[in-house]
């Protein structure tokens, strides 16, 4: 599923409240605040007003709680702080806590009108201009919960005041016009949903044995494998309405809504079963308990507990079906997984070579080719690519065509669209003559080197175009997806990855950082072969954590050190050794034909990409380097292939 967009941070729903509430506030402050400050009254000191009574300069007084206001028979002018002349027709003062009995006494004598009107207002006028606000914030808060709430049975309405419509789908109900017949591969997945969709076809039929099927089949596997495809056309095989919902969507507004909009679709999927519901992104809310850094615990929790709720509170003959998909399901919640909840998982991998080839089918159905296509080639080239790179790929030859004018797709926007993808998008015009030269000789080296060591996968092309965060690519072209990689092999791979620093070296004497990269994934492979794959003579065979690869994430999983000081600097010196063992190898490959070095640089200056027939024909025939040559590095990592 395509991420639902993000409201954006000024149309959310929260800070559209808070500034409502600032503006009600201000709105307050200022209306009260002016009649609360008349400017026609005088402040004075009770004894000067005790005096102006006396003078018989005051016709009236009123109290209202502590405060009097009295009416001056004769407007008095006072100069203020800035010079003006003000004039009052009211003075007004605040009585002293302890009584005074004379005041009545006085003001009778002097024939004031006396009025007194209870009790005081300005001390509810304070309180208004204090509590106010809260109110409103709170009056809000409830509405506000409220819409959530409420608006989740529509489906479409949990908005406050109407904004913020891009957070208006919770989940989305949708029948599925999608089938297997769109889902290219992944036979074993579609064979664990069979069982299923006859389920959900036809419940009755399974509860009446007292057939007990998965509530909650788990879907895991790398970004972009198809595992919101293969849940949707299960509901589409089936017939029955999909709901879906990403777990980051869960933990978004308010605390406790995330609860709640689970109860919500949970309910509804009820109501409308059988169903399936898709929760996509999994381990945004059930990552384990403990794992979890950072904020939103809570919220991740109180959802987390829910979905568990939920589905220990239904029973089969609801017949809703939960798939989850996560691409981490090392790191989900046990809870989850415990019987009754998602207690069937379904590994979808990248897809093999044949799954590529039909997924790439699947995608040109709509795209005209020109004759010269070879999708099975193009299946064998993109080892690696998941199910949505493969789209993408289709579709950005398309786009390539449809930019040069062209009526159909032809091989060569494949090709330009593959490396698009790859490696970014091409920036030419960012090298200069010298560095090209160097990039020349760099990825000569490497091409030269798959070219003399037989064994090794053939070389596809090689070119100097730089693109994204590459200077130059040689691209080999691998016989099948290989799962079972010999020493012999491994160790050639190494030597080729190193192939395009040694030539530079060899004519420049001089080394650039451009092969930064190269020398990561030479060390990443010789660390594996010491550590994972038990290749080193010198450590036996013995596997150590420290080159492990994380299954889903192609990352190297945390160093957990479990040998002693002793072994780590055995294991340091073996990598090492392979590594120098291969660049000496590639040193002697390409000192020894340093003509043919020269012929293909100069070539990749010219045409700036090479085809592997044009390298042949500009190499023409070659002796392969020596058995003997570089013997040194195997012997260091002898030792039977994994
Ligand atoms: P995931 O949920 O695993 O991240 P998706 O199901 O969203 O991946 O896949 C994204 C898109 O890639 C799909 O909509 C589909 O067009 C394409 N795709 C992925 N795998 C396949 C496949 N096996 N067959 C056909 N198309 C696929
Ligand atoms: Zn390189």
């Amino acid at each position: 599923m395509p991420p639902e967009k993000k409201t954006p941070i000024l149309k959310h729903p929260l800070v559209k409240i808070f500034f409502w509430i600032a503006l009600i506030w201000v709105a307050c402050i200022y209306f009260l605040g002016y009649f609360h400050l008349p400017s026609n009254k005088l402040t004075v000191s009770y004894t000067d007003f005790k005096n102006k009574v006396s003078a018989g300069t005051v016709s009236q007084v009123t109290f209202k709680g502590e405060s009097v206001y009295g009416k001056l028979k004769e407007p008095v002018k006072v100069p203020s702080e800035g010079g003006a002349i003000m004039t009052y027709a009211e003075i007004e003062t605040t009585l002293p806590p302890v009584a005074d009995p004379a005041l009545l006494g006085l003001l009778e004598s002097n024939r004031v009108a006396i009025i007194a009107s209870g009790k005081g207002d300005s001390l509810l006028t304070t309180a208004m201009v204090y509590l106010l606000p809260w109110l409103l914030l709170m009056g809000f808060l409830v509405y506000a919960g409220r819409k959530m709430q409420g608006g989740m049975g529509g489906g479409g309405r949990g908005n406050v005041f109407s904004v913020g419509k891009s957070k208006a789908k919770l989940y989305t109900k949708s029948s599925s016009d999608v089938t297997f017949k769109d889902v290219a591969g992944l036979t074993n997945a579609k064979a664990e949903f069979v069982e299923i969709i006859d389920f959900l076809k036809d419940p009755a039929k399974y509860l009446a044995l007292g057939a007990k099927l998965p509530k909650g089949v788990l879907l895991a596997g790398p970004p972009g494998v198809g595992k919101t495809l293969i849940a949707r056309a299960t509901a589409g095989e089936a017939g029955v309405p999909f709901f879906s919902i990403s777990g980051s969507e869960f933990i978004e507004i308010f605390v406790g809504v995330g609860a709640s909009r689970v109860r919500d679709l949970f309910e509804n999927a009820k109501k409308d079963s059988p169903a399936i519901i898709f929760i996509d992104e999994l381990d945004s809310i059930g990552r384990a308990r403990s794992v979890g850094v950072g904020g939103g615990h809570e919220e991740r929790e109180q959802t987390l507990n829910q979905i568990l709720a939920e589905m220990d509170g239904f029973s089969p003959q609801e017949s809703v079906i939960v798939m989850a998909a996560t691409n981490r399901p090392d790191i989900l919640d046990p809870a989850l997984v415990r019987p009754g909840r998602f207690d069937r998982q379904v590994n979808l991998d990248l897809p093999q070579k044949n799954a590529r080839h039909s997924i790439l089918k699947l995608h040109v159905r709509e795209v005209p080719l020109t004759d010269d296509v070879d999708l099975e080639s193009l299946a064998k080239r993109t080892v690696g690519f998941s199910g949505a790179e493969l789209k993408n790929l289709i579709n950005e030859a398309a786009l390539l065509a449809a930019r040069k004018g062209k009526l159909k797709v032809d091989s060569e926007d494949l090709d330009q669209g593959m490396d698009k993808i790859i490696m970014g998008l091409e920036r030419e015009d960012l090298v200069n003559d010298e560095e090209k030269r160097a990039i020349a000789y760099h990825e000569a080296g490497h091409a030269l080197m798959a070219k003399l060591l037989p064994g090794a996968d053939p070389l596809k092309r090689v070119s100097i175009i730089p693109r994204g965060s590459s200077l130059g690519a040689t691209e080999q072209l691998p016989n099948e997806d290989r799962h079972n990689l010999s020493r012999d092999y491994l160790l050639k791979r190494i030597a080729i990855i190193l192939g395009g620093r040694v030539a530079e070296k060899l004519v420049y004497n001089d080394i650039t950082t451009g092969a930064g990269d190269d020398l990561k994934k030479a060390t990443q492979l010789a660390r594996r072969m010491v550590c994972q794959w038990g290749m080193s003579d010198a450590l036996g065979p013995i596997t150590f954590p420290k080159g492990e690869q994380d299954r889903y994430l192609g990352r190297e999983v945390a160093d957990v050190k479990d040998f002693s000081e002793n072994t780590a600097r055995l294991i340091d010196d073996e990598i090492l050794g392979v590594l120098r063992g291969m660049e000496k190898r590639a040193e002697e490959i390409l000192k020894s034909h340093r003509d043919k070095l020269d012929i293909l640089a100069n070539a990749l200056l010219e045409q700036e990409v090479l085809m592997n027939d044009e390298v042949d024909r500009l190499l023409g025939p070659m002796t392969p380097p020596s058995a003997e040559a570089g013997r040194e590095g195997d012997r260091r990592a002898a030792g039977d292939a994994a």
